[in-house]
C-alpha cells in the first residue's frame, strides 16, 4: 500500500497524496542550444516523460534556459551545483522546480537562500541526497551509508521548512541498490515528504535496467516513491521506456501493450529473434507518434506447439510455420502468410488499433 505523503506541484504535475507515480528524465543536450534542447524535451514528452530536467551549469545559459521553460511541453527543472545563485536565477527565469543538492553548495547559507526564492515564488525544490556528497559533519560522524544519507536528507529538509519552504520533495541515492533501498526505506517511514526514487549512475542499458528494476521496483512495491528517474548511459529516451515498463511490471501502469514471444527452439523455422525486434521497434515509433496501442497483447510465436494458442489469446499474434504464418485476430485465424508478409501484416493490425493521445 502506497504510505500517505503531502502532496507538492512539479509546474501543472502533483507529486505525491495520493498522485501518479510521475516519470521524470534529463535532456542531455547543450542547455545553451534551446532549439535542440527542446526537440528533445518533445521526443521524450512524446515517449511519456511527464517532468523534465534540465542542468543549468553557468549563466550564460539563462536566456535559453528561459525560452526552454517557456515552450516546454511539460514542466521544466533546473538542476544545480556548488552556485546557488544559479538556483534562484533558474527560478525568476521560470524553472517549475530546483533540484539541489545542499551538500555541495557554498555553505548552509546558500541554501537558505534558495529556499526563501522558492516559498517566495511558489515553485518546488528537490533536496537531492548524494552519496558521494553528503553533509560534512554527517559524513564524519556517520560515514556514507543509508543512516548518513537519511541523516543528512532530514538535516536539510528541516533547514529548508524553517525558511517556510514546504514544497519538497527528497532523493536519496547511491549507485549501491542496497543502499538506496535502505535509505529511502528508512526515510519514508519517519516523513510525509514525496520520495524522488532512482538509482544513481546505474550504468550501461545492459545493466541499469537491471539495477534500476531491482531498485526502484522493490520501492514502488513497498509503497514507496512519489516520482522516479531511470539513469541510464543510454539516449534519455530510453530513460522513459523503462520507467513505463518499470510502473506496467508493479502494476501501476498499464502495459500497453504486452508483447508475448516464445524464446525459439530446434523447430522454429522462420526469423523469429528479427521478427520480435522489429515488432518492438514499431511499437516504440508508433508510440513515439504520441499514440496509444489499444491492444493487450500481441503474440509472436515460433512455431504450432504453442503459437496459435498464444497468438489466438491475444489479441493480435502470428503463429510461424515451416516459411511463414497463421495471423490471428482476437482468437480468429484471420490470413495465412509468407515469411516476408507477417511484420507488414502484423504493423497494420497494431496501427489501425491506435490512436491519438489526447493532451488535456
Ligand atoms: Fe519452439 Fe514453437 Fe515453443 Fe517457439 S513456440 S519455443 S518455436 S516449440
Amino acid at each position: 500500500m502506497a504510505r500517505t505523503t503531502r502532496q507538492i506541484h512539479v509546474g501543472r504535475v502533483a507529486i505525491g497524496g495520493g498522485a501518479p507515480v510521475s516519470i521524470q528524465s534529463m535532456t542531455n543536450t547543450d542547455t545553451a542550444d534551446a532549439e535542440a534542447t527542446l526537440a528533445q524535451i518533445r521526443e521524450l514528452a512524446a515517449a511519456g516523460c511527464e517532468i523534465i530536467r534540465s542542468t543549468v551549469p553557468a549563466r550564460i545559459v539563462l536566456d535559453s534556459f528561459e525560452r526552454i521553460c517557456a515552450e516546454s511541453p511539460i514542466p521544466v527543472i533546473a538542476d544545480i551545483h556548488f552556485d546557488h545563485t544559479l538556483a534562484i536565477a533558474a527560478l525568476e527565469r521560470g524553472a517549475a522546480c530546483v533540484r539541489v543538492n545542499p551538500g555541495n553548495l557554498r555553505g548552509e547559507e546558500a541554501a537558505r537562500e534558495v529556499a526563501r526564492k522558492a516559498a517566495e515564488l511558489g515553485r518546488s525544490v528537490r533536496i537531492g541526497v548524494n552519496g558521494g556528497s553528503l553533509n560534512k559533519e554527517i559524513a564524519e560522524r556517520m560515514g556514507h551509508g543509508p543512516d548518513a544519507l537519511v541523516a543528512s536528507a532530514e538535516h536539510y529538509v528541516r533547514l529548508f521548512e524553517e525558511e517556510g519552504c514546504r514544497e519538497l520533495k527528497v532523493s536519496l541515492k547511491a549507485s549501491n541498490v542496497r543502499v538506496t533501498i535502505d535509505a529511502c526505506r528508512k526515510f519514508a517511514a519517519n516523513s510525509d515528504i514525496p520520495l524522488h526514487v532512482g538509482i544513481t549512475e546505474a550504468g550501461p542499458v545492459s545493466c541499469g535496467v537491471v539495477k534500476s528494476a531491482v531498485g526502484i521496483g522493490s520501492l514502488l512495491l513497498d509503497g514507496i516513491g512519489e516520482t522516479m528517474r531511470v539513469s541510464l548511459t543510454a539516449p534519455p529516451v530510453e530513460e522513459v521506456r523503462t520507467a513505463l515498463k518499470i510502473l506496467a511490471a508493479v502494476g501501476l501502469r498499464p502495459a500497453e501493450p504486452e508483447l508475448v514471444s516464445c524464446p525459439t527452439c530446434g523447430r522454429t523455422r522462420v526469423g523469429l529473434m528479427e521478427l520480435v525486434s522489429k515488432v518492438e521497434r514499431e511499437i516504440e515509433r508508433i508510440k513515439s507518434q504520441g499514440r496509444r496501442i489499444r491492444l493487450k497483447k500481441i503474440a509472436v510465436m515460433g512455431c504450432i506447439v504453442n503459437g496459435p494458442g498464444e497468438a489466438s489469446d491475444a489479441d493480435v499474434g502470428i503463429a510461424g510455420s515451416n516459411h511463414g504464418g497463421v495471423l490471428f485476430r482476437h482468437g480468429e485465424k484471420v490470413a495465412t502468410l509468407s515469411e516476408e508478409e507477417l511484420l507488414p501484416a502484423l504493423v497494420k493490425e497494431i496501427e489501425a488499433a491506435s490512436e491519438p493521445i489526447r493532451q488535456d
